[in-house]
């Protein structure tokens, strides 16, 4: 059977983890956070974790060769024989590339890219808003989704601002999107495959509905 390889390319914040847990849940295919696996390594103390962090507290890109290896081992993975949603990767033109050629050995392509577009006002908005709980992780957003009690999660552990997610380091993340994950719109614009949409407060478009209109677009392919 042909795999299916999904790639999302929309900034930080523009909520490519939730398009991504929707269509891992409608198409089953294996969802990867190069992001969240980055941050399981950092939490383990593994040697990939101690090379990533700085990069990931400045705001910064960890460098293409570390990812590009980390991902080329996920590629075997058996559940990732179906297909494989990439969440977050990748994140610069050279890293595209890479990926284009660990497919092409396996006789595979990428099916189709996803651009969510948001406005960065609303990025830095929602980000500011946002908690996570320092023991299970659950995320909460102060404005839409707080928390029963002030600080605390309902599993009782303490609410935190992620290191990443401080004003200051969200518009250094903004503009590294900017300058080296933008050109990646016209890559795979320019390759024929990809589903440009937006979505946020100003456009009035949730993800589930950007969700809802790629997989429209994914059936016409
Ligand atoms: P977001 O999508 O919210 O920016 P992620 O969770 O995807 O954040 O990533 C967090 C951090 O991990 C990034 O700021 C970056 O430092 C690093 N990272 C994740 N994916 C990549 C990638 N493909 N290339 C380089 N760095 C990455
Ligand atoms: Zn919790």
């Amino acid at each position: 059977m042909e795999r299916t390889i999904m790639v999302l390319i929309g900034a930080p914040g523009s909520g490519k983890g939730t398009a991504s847990k929707r269509l891992k849940k409608d198409l089953g295919l294996l969802h990867v956070s190069t992001g969240d696996v980055l941050r399981e390594n950092v939490k383990n103390g593994t040697e990939l974790g101690l090379k990533a962090k700085s990069y990931m507290d400045a705001g910064g890109l960890v460098p293409d060769e570390v990812i590009i290896g980390m991902v080329k081992e996920l590629l075997e993975l058996p559940e990732a024989s179906k297909g494989v949603i990439f969440d977050g990767f990748p994140r610069t033109i050279s890293q595209a590339e890479a990926l284009d050629t660990m497919l092409a050995e396996k006789g595979v392509e990428v099916t189709a890219a996803l651009n969510i577009e948001v406005p960065f006002e609303e990025i830095e908005k929602r980000m500011a808003n946002r908690r996570t709980c320092s023991s299970c992780g659950s995320i909460y957003s102060l404005d839409f989704n707080p928390p029963t009690v002030e600080g605390k999660c309902d599993c009782n552990g303490d609410l935190i601002q992620r290191e990443d997610e401080k004003p200051e380091v969200v518009k250094g993340r903004l503009a590294t999107y900017k300058a080296q994950s933008a050109p990646l719109v016209d890559y795979y614009g320019n390759a024929g495959n990809l589903y440009q949409d937006s979505a946020g407060d100003i456009v009035g478009k949730t993800t589930h509905q950007v969700v809802d209109e790629f997989q429209e677009f994914l059936k016409s392919k």
